[in-house]
Parts: structure tokens; C-alpha cells; sequence
């Protein structure tokens, strides 16, 4: 079975630690052969490092998520150089920027309880950050981009970047702007949530995505593809939302395949070689 690669998770979420064994068995079932897994605050930090201890093939990540940014200590910025520094293949991420959350989400939306809902300005300065330390070090960066994509190509105007590139994670912008940020050096990873019928305009943007710049992920425990393509299925968390289980990083490819127009062996294929060369190299 040819090797596939998740480019985004969060294995350290709480909603999938029960299920870790099986979801260990169910991934090299699937012949997934990487999973980058992304922190997204410094409370999560240590359990990215225990997961990419305890199984060979993860690859960790470590960041302030633009959720996060607003809770973030004095000393966030060195104690994520340490962590950078104990491990040569980890990443920068999830870092980014949100407008979802000052504009969009609802004042009790459960998943945002208990946070400081940073200004753009704030969170521009705290990836502006990160960012730079991903270039300075050429480490893979993880970029989350929500309703702020304008915002996002201007401050990509003005810095360094990693030499390797650096990943817009469920690339939700418009097609039209895929040309520019791939010339800045940009991958773009396909989420199984795209698969929706509403996300018409994401599957679009998709279709014109450089081969040699196109990754896929599942953002689990996050953003479930449709219930009826999901092979793998978790139990709901306890507001009874759906839990999106890692595996089904399988069916994720095969819908981007059918979708690009080339076969799966193909994809697989070329998905394997924009991985090693990013995140690997
Ligand atoms: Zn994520």
C-alpha cells in the first residue's frame, strides 16, 4: 500500500486520548506513514513531545494558535525556542491569524470558552513572531487563515519566509489568490471537510493548486469530512458534536483525486514527494 501523510492534526486533543491504541492500529492499517501534529498553546506543548516520543511516526509542531494568542504567557516566545530547539525535525505551528472569532463566532461558542479573543493587530504581532523563527531556522510552518486572507498576503508582503515554503493548512481562500501565495512559496493542504456540498468555492480553489504544492490533512479531532464518506468514527463529544477521527485521511484522498482528475496512485504518489520535500528535507 503506498504511504500516506496527514499534514494536520491535533493527536494531543483530549477528544482522541482514549482512543489512541486504536487509533495507532487503525492508522498503519491505512498506511499512514507521517502525521504532523500541531500544539496550538504552551499547555499543550508537552503532550505534542510525549506523542512524537511514544509513536515513530509523528512529527510535532509546536505554536500559538490565533485562538490561543490572547492567553499566552510572558514568556511564551523562549519557552517555544526550547521547545524548538530539543527536537531538529520539529515544525512552527499552528500559528495564523482569525477574524472568525471577532467577527463571526458566537460570544458562547463552547470552543472559544475561557479565552481572550486577541485583536488581528495582536495576533498579526505573536505570528509575525513565530514566523520569523521558522525562517531564521528554515523549520516547516503551519499557517491557520481564517476570514483574513487580504490581512495575511500583506504581511507576507513584507517578511522572510522559511526557505522551504510554509503550509496554509485547510486552505479556505480564494482560488484566485492560490497563483500569488504559491509563488511565495506556498503549500496547501485539502481538508475532508471541503467535501461538503457548501464548500464549492474551496474545491475550487483546490482544482488549481500546483501539484507540486498540494498536501492533505484531516485537522483531526477537528473539521469531520460528510458523515457518509467517514470510514473511521469516534464517539461524539459530549455537546454531541462529531469527532473526526484521524484514519479517515484515506477517503480524504481519494475524494481529492477524483477531484484534480487524476487517478489515486497518482496523487498518492505526488502527495508522498511534496511531504518529504517539505516537511522532511
Ligand atoms: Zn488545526
Amino acid at each position: 500500500m503506498p504511504p500516506l501523510f496527514d499534514a494536520h492534526n491535533h493527536l494531543q486533543d483530549d477528544w482522541l486520548t482514549p482512543h489512541l491504541a486504536s487509533i495507532d492500529t487503525d492508522l498503519r492499517a491505512c498506511g499512514v506513514q507521517r502525521v504532523v501534529v500541531n500544539g496550538t498553546c504552551e499547555n499543550d506543548w508537552s503532550a505534542v513531545a510525549a506523542l512524537a516520543k511514544r509513536f515513530a511516526w509523528v512529527l510535532p509542531s509546536y505554536g500559538v494558535h490565533p485562538w490561543d494568542a490572547g492567553n499566552r504567557s510572558a514568556n511564551w516566545l523562549t519557552t517555544l525556542q526550547a521547545q524548538l530547539a530539543a527536537d531538529p525535525r520539529a515544525g512552527v505551528g499552528e500559528i495564523g491569524l482569525d477574524r472568525w472569532i471577532l467577527d463571526s463566532a458566537k460570544p458562547d461558542d463552547p470552543r472559544l470558552a475561557g479565552l481572550r479573543r486577541a485583536p488581528l493587530g495582536e495576533q498579526g504581532e505573536v505570528f509575525l513572531k513565530q514566523l520569523a523563527l521558522a525562517a531564521t531556522e528554515n523549520r516547516p510552518v503551519s499557517i491557520h487563515c481564517l476570514q483574513a486572507f487580504g490581512a495575511l498576503a500583506g504581511l507576507l508582503r513584507h517578511v522572510n519566509t522559511p526557505a522551504r515554503g510554509f503550509l496554509l493548512h485547510a486552505y479556505g481562500g480564494p482560488a484566485e489568490m492560490v497563483a500569488a501565495f504559491a509563488e511565495r512559496g506556498a503549500y496547501f493542504s485539502f481538508n475532508g471537510s471541503f467535501l461538503a456540498p457548501r464548500h464549492e468555492a474551496r474545491r475550487a480553489a483546490f482544482r488549481v493548486v500546483p501539484a507540486e504544492r498540494l498536501l492533505v490533512e484531516t485537522d483531526a479531532p477537528a473539521i469531520p469530512l460528510p458523515a457518509e464518506l467517514a470510514q473511521f468514527v469516534l464517539p461524539p463529544s459530549s455537546d454531541g458534536g462529531a469527532i473526526n477521527h484521524p484514519a479517515n485521511l484515506r477517503a480524504t484522498y481519494a475524494a481529492l483525486a477524483e477531484l484534480r482528475g487524476v487517478s489515486l496512485a497518482q496523487l498518492t504518489a505526488q502527495v508522498a514527494e511534496n511531504f518529504s520535500r517539505y516537511f522532511i528535507a
